[in-house]
């Protein structure tokens, strides 16, 4: 049986592959920035034997969403070099095939013709609010690139929309927009007060489910072999404001809405074009919105005194 490892086993898309195939690797076991503790991460028993994973899905990443990636530039840039530069290197040194690396659209330029293509990454600078997260990922391309000319392995990137789902980080100051109004709602709910929204609610995004991220992924991994990139995404906008509408019915929060003009919209919209995965996978079903967060809603009530926040 082929044994797969996942870096950031138990995050928001790491924790979705699930069964006897999967190793979910977590930041305590093995710290990734430092290529002296791969030698133990990459013998999957004992250093005797020799063996290897048969292949890696390299999740882990520092993360944030728009407060996190302005507040934390210096931290983002060197972990995720550090962190992607080791785990694809130390891959290739113990000789494994299949790598499946995760980017992000906000590796893509700010200023670039919509919508974003695979063949766009690196077209011009990316976004002031996330550009040293960006250029890290950038990096991972550029690697990954290298070493599948080079050594001719089947290394690969996807790069989904905005993640949402189970097992997120619900940190209201650093953490993505999703999770952050779920926990700013639930506070607001449960205390009488209002919810704060930054920015106009303006700004557009394409929202994904983890559990389809995780689906599409598997896919990919046994079946995409381009040096491109691929797109996992629905292609379908949606602003802020509309997110907001979902979540406060779904939290059944009856209080006042205020949006913040104080703080950031960040950037506008980043639509992105998912023709490559729908011609590989046209019957691909996506989850509809409303249901992703009414679970991951139901998920973070019923859990909320153990979940990171
Ligand atoms: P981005 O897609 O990389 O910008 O990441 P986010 O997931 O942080 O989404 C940011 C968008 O959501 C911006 O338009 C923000 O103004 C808006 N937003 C509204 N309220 C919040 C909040 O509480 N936290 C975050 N992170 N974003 C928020």
């Amino acid at each position: 049986m082929r044994k797969i490892l996942v870096t950031g086993g138990n995050g928001l898309v790491g924790s979705q592959f699930v069964g006897e195939n999967y190793y979910n690797l977590t930041s305590k076991e093995c710290d990734l920035k430092n290529i002296s503790q791969m030698d133990d991460l990459f013998y999957i028993n004992d250093k005797n034997t020799f063996q290897t994973w048969g292949a890696v899905i390299h999740c882990a990443a520092k993360v944030g969403g728009l407060g996190g990636n302005m507040n934390y530039k210096g931290e983002f840039f060197y972990d995720n070099i550090m962190i992607n530069t080791n785990v694809i290197e130390s891959a290739r040194k113990y000789g494994i095939e299949h790598l499946v690396c995760f980017l992000s659209t906000c590796v893509f330029p700010d200023n670039v013709e919509y919508p974003l293509t695979e063949d766009k990454i690196h077209l011009g600078p990316p976004h002031f609010s996330n550009d040293a997260y960006a250029y890290s990922k950038r990096m991972a391309d550029v690697q990954i690139r290298a070493y599948r000319e080079q050594y001719g392995l089947n290394y690969k990137s996807v790069i989904p929309t905005n993640i949402y789902g189970i097992n997120d980080n619900f940190d209201i100051e650093n953490g993505h927009v999703v999770p952050s109004l779920i926990h700013k709602c639930y506070i607001a709910r449960e205390t009488n007060t209002p919810l704060m929204i930054w920015g106009s609610g303006k700004p557009l995004r394409e929202f994904i489910y983890n559990k389809d991220v995780a689906k599409l992924t598997e896919w990919v991994l046994d079946n995409y072999n381009e040096d491109e990139p691929i797109i996992l995404s629905t292609s379908e906008e949606i602003s802020i404001k509309e997110v907001v509408g979902v979540i406060v019915e779904l939290m059944d929060f009856k209080g006042e809405v205020i949006y913040d003009k104080n703080k950031p919209d960040g950037q506008f919209r980043k639509p992105s074009d998912n023709s490559k995965i729908k011609h590989y996978l046209p019957n691909f079903k996506f989850t509809p919105l409303y249901d992703g967060l009414k679970e991951t809603i139901e998920w973070f009530e019923s859990n909320y005194d153990n979940i990171r926040k």
